[in-house]
């Protein structure tokens, strides 16, 4: 088997196998640009290595090693040769790229021999012997995990024997004496020498980047960007181009079009002097792109061809990173650029615009999950016209966040548990702050530009971040900062605007944000091509206005139980549930039975005439019983009863198993009163919006909730239908009116063909269905799903991402047995699965009529479905 590949060998339709970075080298190097060329081991031998116990077997040893020879014979330069030595890089590069998760190390191939030829050819001595001790920190902590900190221990004590502030004042001979006391601390802690042999070296390296798929924060990213574990990383060993050599040297990264808004223009950053890895980790702040014109004109021209040819190849906004070594330009990466959504929308129009894409292709191109970002909040126009910024750093990813302020992301995570809204500030962030920037509202960062760490993950997040404020004095061990004269401690309210780079100081209004412009030209062009429509899980009117205006083209479940939770409305139903004869149940439903006709009556005109499916009562009980006193006492006086009375009603209503206990259609076969109750309001609510809009459609889809055998369901529905039959009847009117089942407990999959006969329509609620079809329960999972994540039993929440598998089966059966007993059989999914994009492309593959999801992800739902459909 071919383990390993030549940057010539491979193209950009490899990247499954070569990962991106590799496949893109590759082409690269085949559309004739300047990569330093090197080679790529395969995903499958990252794969390989796992199946291995994660150990290099010998055959991809024996291969690694024939192709160090094919690259020393490519470049003219051999592994620790004292006339052209060779130094590599080693990269990991995934089918997806995950920006900072995984490991590099540079500058491979030193050892003593090789640094003083490297010193002597390039009459820099100092440079060669920093490349040489960055390479001993770097292998050390990289590969053999001795801590990052003992080394810059190291340099903080050098710098002061020579009284001196910055690294770059150190000289040759100070990070020569620096390299051999690294090594002196790497054979202390490792006990063994620090490896002479290049191809040793390299073996450590990828081993290491091999081992890097399996961190923890590259797993958490996996699971953020629904990568498969399985995929593996490939590992591309590339001949070093050195932008650190000198002042004729630099390294950049740069876009062909603006990340944070799309605009078409080249944006970058560059530094002279530097190596890549000082331009993303933020340490330094470097350059605009246009100043490196000034300074490398030559290689800045070449750069600007090489920007329009792989924009035009690609037909795509590239992400390159670049090297000017003694002027000369080289090519390290380039890769379809991460961008904000606001961006991505822009691009795909643009795109279509300027003839590089089709409206599908436009489409396909935009990640539905980023969507989510456009529908939150902004900050309201006035509120912000009236306040004065304090300060202003890089508008690094957009969007409006308003948090208290916290130094680390440990606390972050600890805030935003407790339900705190927090804003993250920090000096830098290094990729151990994932989780730490999840939680937070926004990310306010001293150092670092628009592609530091910082930047590039918080708009893969959606998240807003302001990067680089310079002005920002910060204490960060003592968690406090000053900006524009004013102290923020720890707890303090911000709000920081990722599009402009505002900061300000305190709490400042937001508003929703509407589909309008470039977003409304994708999601029309969505609607065009997708074939499932598209509902909103919705309880309240004002729910069901913003879905509509969000695209929604019906209410798929209107939980009935939900339109309780009001002031006021709590009480009548408390009597409801705490009733001990029919008699007090009616009187209590008689109460209820005018909320629920005029709720309805205003989801029937927000919906006009829009599909309307409303869901019987489905409550676990308990849920709603009063538990303080004051609540108590006022059931009891309503009631006319004593506390200890409804205290003992209390009492009788706890269960053990609330989820599998009291709830869905086993309310109405022990209450039918309730259920009759609901058919009125149902009916009459609709009866009354047809005789006012008699353009409007208006039939009522009644749903009966957990239905396991079709016996419920027949029971149930014989009283729903001789109430709505006799309430038409009653008003002369012709209603029609459906009565169909939700799909959520494995018996009714499992006998979908009994009940199909019973019901005009299925509903999948796959919420209940996860958690019956796997055991555990839907609000207690949360406790050991960590536990199989580490294990690697799961990769996802079931809960949040639909088991295909499992659950799936179970739909398919259910729609294969139900569809052939009662063609009329209209299908949809109303668990929260229904706005998931790689859920809502299953629902589509196995012929749903429509999915249903809350009103915010309805447009992530109608991308994702035109997506599944293009
Ligand atoms: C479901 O179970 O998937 C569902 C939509 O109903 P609920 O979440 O109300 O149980
Ligand atoms: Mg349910």
């Amino acid at each position: 088997k071919k383990w390993v590949y030549l940057f010539s060998e491979g193209n950009a339709s490899m990247r499954e196998l070569l990962g991106g970075k590799g496949a893109n080298l590759a082409e690269m190097t085949g559309l004739g640009l300047p990569v330093p060329q090197g080679f790529t081991i395969t995903t499958e031998a990252c794969t390989q290595y796992y199946e291995d116990g994660r150990e290099i077997n010998d055959e991809i040893r024996g291969q690694i090693n024939e192709y160090i020879g094919k690259m020393e014979e490519i470049t003219g330069k051999k592994f620790g040769d004292s006339e052209n030595p060779l130094l590599v890089s080693v990269r990991s590069g995934a089918r997806a790229s995950m920006p900072g998760m995984m490991d590099t190390i540079l500058n491979l191939g030193l050892n003593e021999t090789v640094v003083n030829v490297i010193a002597e050819k390039s009459g820099n001595p100092r440079w060669a012997w920093d490349c040489y001790r960055r390479f001993i920190q770097m292998y050390s902590d990289v590969v053999m995990e001795v801590g990052k900190k003992y080394f810059e221990e190291l340099i903080d004590e050098m710098k002061a024997k020579k009284g001196v502030t910055y690294d770059v004042e150190l000289t040759a001979d100070d990070l020569k004496e620096l390299a051999s006391q690294f090594k002196a601390e790497y054979k202390e802690k490792i006990g063994s020498d620090f490896p002479d042999d290049p191809k040793e070296q390299l073996m450590g390296a990828i081993k290491a980047v091999f081992r890097s798929w399996d961190n923890p924060r590259a797993n958490v990213y996996r699971r953020d960007n629904d990568i498969p574990y399985s995929w593996g990383t490939a590992v591309n060993v590339q001949s070093m181009a050195f932008g650190n050599m000198g002042d004729d040297c630099g390294t950049g990264v740069a876009f062909t079009r603006d990340p944070a808004t799309g605009e078409k223009k080249l944006m970058g950053e560059f530094l002279i002097n530097a190596q890549g890895e000082d331009v993303v980790a933020g340490v330094r702040t470097p350059m605009p792109i246009a100043k490196m014109e000034e300074e490398f004109p030559e290689a800045y021209a070449q750069f600007v061809e090489v920007c329009k040819t792989l924009e035009n190849h690609y037909r795509d906004m590239q992400d390159m990173e670049f090297t000017v070594e003694n002027k000369k330009l080289y090519m390290l990466q380039t890769r379809n650029g991460k961008r904000t959504a606001q961006a991505a929308l822009k691009i795909a129009c643009d795109l279509v615009d300027e003839g590089m894409r089709t409206e599908e292709e436009a489409v396909a191109m935009i990640d539905p999950r980023n969507l989510d970002t456009l529908l939150h909040p902004q900050f309201d126009a006035a509120a912000l016209k009236a306040a004065t910024p304090l300060g202003k750093g890089l508008g690094a990813s957009p969007g409006a966040a308003c948090g208290k302020v916290v130094f680390t992301a440990d606390d972050a995570v600890e805030w935003a548990e407790r339900g705190e809204k927090v804003v993250l500030v920090r000096l830098e962030t290094s990729p151990e702050d994932i989780t730490g920037m999840k939680s937070a509202q926004g990310i306010l960062t001293v150092r670092g530009g628009m592609t530091s760490h910082a930047a590039v993950v918080a708009r893969g997040m959606g998240e807003c971040c302001v990067s680089g404020c310079g002005d920002i004095v910060m204490d960060e061990a003592n968690k406090k900062f000053t900006l524009g004269g004013k102290e923020f401690h720890e707890g303090d309210w911000i709000s920081i605007d990722g599009s402009t780079g505002n900061i300000y100081d305190g709490q400042i209004l937001t508003v929703d944000a509407k589909i309008a412009g470039e977003f409304g030209r994708i999601m029309a062009w969505a609607d065009k091509y997708r074939t499932m429509k598209v509902r909103t899980n919705a309880d309240t009117p004002e729910d069901a206005k913003k879905a509509r205006e969000l695209g929604a083209e019906g209410i798929g479940l209107c939980r009935t139980e939900h339109m309780f939770f009001g002031e006021g409305r709590i009480d009548a139903f408390r009597e409801m549930i705490c009733a001990e004869t029919e008699e007090e149940r009616e009187k209590a439903l008689a109460k209820i039975l005018p909320y629920q006709q005029s709720d309805f009556e205003a989801l029937y005109e927000a919906l006009e005439g829009n599909p309307v499916t409303i869901r019987f009562l489905d409550p676990p009980l308990h849920e709603f019983v009063p538990t303080d006193e004051e609540d108590i006492k006022k059931l009891a006086d309503a009631q006319g009863k004593t506390v200890e009375q409804i205290k003992a009603i209390i009492d009788s209503l706890h269960e053990f198993n609330p989820m599998m206990g009291h709830r869905g259609c086993r309310l109405a076969v022990t209450y039918p009163e309730i259920a009759k109750m609901q058919t009125s309001a149902v009916i009459r609510a609709a009866i009354n919006v047809k005789k006012a809009h008699p353009e409007w459609n208006v039939v009522p889809e009644i749903m009966i909730p957990l239905v396991g055998d079709v016996k419920e369901l027949k029971y149930v529905k014989k009283f729903v239908v001789e109430t709505a039959d006799a309430e038409i009847a009653a008003a002369g009117s012709d209603l029609k009116y459906e009565v169909g089942t939700m799909i959520e407990i494995p018996r009714a999959a499992l006998t979908a063909d009994e009940i199909a006969k019973e019901a005009d329509f299925f509903c999948f609620g796959t919420n209940d269905l996860t958690q019956m079809t796997y055991g555990f329960s839907r609000d207690d999972a949360g406790k050991f799903l960590n536990a199989y994540y580490d294990a690697k039993i799961f990769e996802n929440d079931p809960f949040a991402k639909l088991d295909q598998v499992g659950v799936g089966k179970l739909m398919k059966m259910a729609i294969d047995l139900g569809k052939p007993v009662n063609p009329n059989l209209h299908v949809g999914i109303c668990g929260e699965h229904g706005g998931d994009p790689s859920s809502v492309e299953f629902c589509n593959s196995i012929g749903l009529n429509y999915v249903s999801c809350s009103p915010f992800r309805v447009p992530i739902a109608r991308l994702a479905a035109a997506q599944a459909a293009i």
